[in-house]
């Protein structure tokens, strides 16, 4: 099957070029003029932008947060994301507080296979480090498995990991190619915050109990770390303008890259003054003044923009203690919001801003996932994982999720409205609606059951 787009302009190198793009067999064929070309089947682009599919870099779908089970299924979570222009959704599978990895990583495998809309991949928290656990990691690794996801902070949900731990990891699957994401927040020091002189009934109070220096001093440490084992680094979802900075700073001496989230360009901590604040609370929390920020991530500051959607049901938001907002559901969700808030960030200059999808939302991820060689970017070889985007749609609310979740963006609309979807080539969403509802996704690692564990 061959199929041409027509009359779009595309983004190409970080440039925006008028072309027609022939697919074939699911890969893109041919990038450029191609008046004489012919094809089984004509998608129209013009008015509209071609770009790259998608890559959520980071989200939580199809597991349990604390006391709560999410709300999104891969199901629908990938469902929202493919009618969104995101092609790849990235997730994590987290190790038990008693299993393995691997038997983490074989019920994913079951909820995920069969059911997800667009493709696939993982991120892996290990959290035990004997010689059998790293001996395991290292034959992942080797079949794909590329990132590794390590917290500073969480010692009570049994996922911290400590600086000696993430430097003995950098040391150990470093120089094997391992990709290293962390979550920067420094447990001494929030745990040094003493509950008992703060008002836990107010959400505002989160911002107290997860301060802004426990980031920073967390970033400042684990990129000495990085420098030091010469390893590829990516802090997740940075929230602080000086986390941003130093990371911005460092990443001329090493490998290092860093995400935001859509939450910490357009909402700051005034949501959790609200009488329904709680609903806002996410770690790292929402922060003060955004405007330089914001204009760090508009001169390309943040390497990839992600959303670590984490969607929870609005009776689990609400069901608190109101004396202790620590036992509140913690995260929000943005699968939906991401492509449209990111273009927010050069909503002045339309073809910045498809420049800017292209890289934070596509390019940028595909690389740190180590996927280069398979998506990311319009290039002949690459998977045909193709986003036709009108700007100039009829404006609509946006939505983060399909199922019932809280919405953490009321209020805030958009007109991109997704012409054309294609994934590996075929055309997925057509004027923002699914084709069909069968699920085409594919798992872009493979079964554990296919590798041998010594
Ligand atoms: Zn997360």
């Amino acid at each position: 099957m061959r199929t041409l787009v027509r009359n779009g302009r595309a983004v190409l190198d970080g440039r925006i070029e008028p072309v027609d793009i022939l697919v074939e067999d699911g890969r893109i064929a041919a990038v450029g003029a191609l008046a004489d070309a012919t094809a089984d089947r004509t998608l129209d682009a013009a008015g509209c932008y071609v770009l790259p599919g998608f890559m959520d870099f980071h989200t939580h779908v199809d597991d349990q947060i604390g006391r709560f089970y999410l709300a999104d299924s891969y199901e629908s979570g990938t469902r929202v994301a493919l009618l969104n222009g995101i092609t790849t959704l990235c997730t994590f599978v987290t190790q038990g507080p008693e299993g393995t990895l691997l038997e983490a990583m074989a019920r994913a495998r079951t909820k995920a296979e069969g059911t997800s809309h667009c493709d696939v991949l993982w991120h892996l928290t290990p959290t035990s480090f004997g010689p059998a656990d790293l001996r395991a990691l290292e034959t992942l690794l080797a079949a794909g498995y590329k990132t590794f996801k390590l917290y500073t902070t969480y010692k009570g949900a049994g996922i911290y990991s400590s600086y000696d731990q993430i430097g003995g990891l950098f040391q150990r699957l470093g120089p094997q190619g391992a990709q290293f994401m962390i979550h920067c927040e420094d447990d001494g020091l929030i745990e040094a915050v003493d509950p008992a002189s703060l008002d836990l009934g107010r959400a505002a109070t989160h911002t107290r109990l997860r301060p802004e220096a426990a980031e920073v001093l967390a970033i400042r440490k684990v990129i000495a770390l990085a420098l030091a084992h010469r390893t590829s680094m990516h802090v997740v979802h940075v929230s602080t303008l000086e986390g941003a900075e130093l990371l911005v700073r460092n990443r001329a001496h090493g490998d290092i890259s860093f995400e935001t989230c859509p939450q910490y360009l357009v909402l700051d901590e005034s949501w959790l003054e609200r009488q329904d604040g709680h609903r806002w609370l996410c770690s790292p929390p929402l922060r003060a003044e955004r405007a330089a920020f914001r204009a760090l991530a508009r001169q390309g500051g943040a390497d990839i923009i992600a959303t670590d959607h984490c969607a929870f049901r609005p009776e689990d938001k609400d069901d608190w203690d109101r004396r202790d907002l620590r036992t509140c559901a913690n995260g929000l969700p943005g699968l939906g919001a991401l492509p449209h808030v990111t273009w927010k960030i050069w909503e002045d200059d339309p073809d910045r801003a498809a420049i800017g999808l292209a890289t934070h939302l596509a390019l940028n991820p595909a690389r740190r996932a180590g996927l280069e060689a398979r998506k990311g970017a319009l290039k002949p070889g690459l998977d045909a994982d193709l986003v036709v985007l009108d700007p100039g749609g009829p404006e609509r609310p946006l939505g983060s999720t399909l199922v019932p979740a809280h919405e953490p963006y009321p209020g805030f609309t958009s007109k991109l409205r997704f012409r054309h979807v294609l994934l590996r080539g075929e055309p997925r969403v057509e004027d923002g609606q699914l084709l069909d509802r069968q699920p085409h996704g594919t798992l872009l690692q493979p079964a554990t059951s296919s590798l041998s564990f010594t």
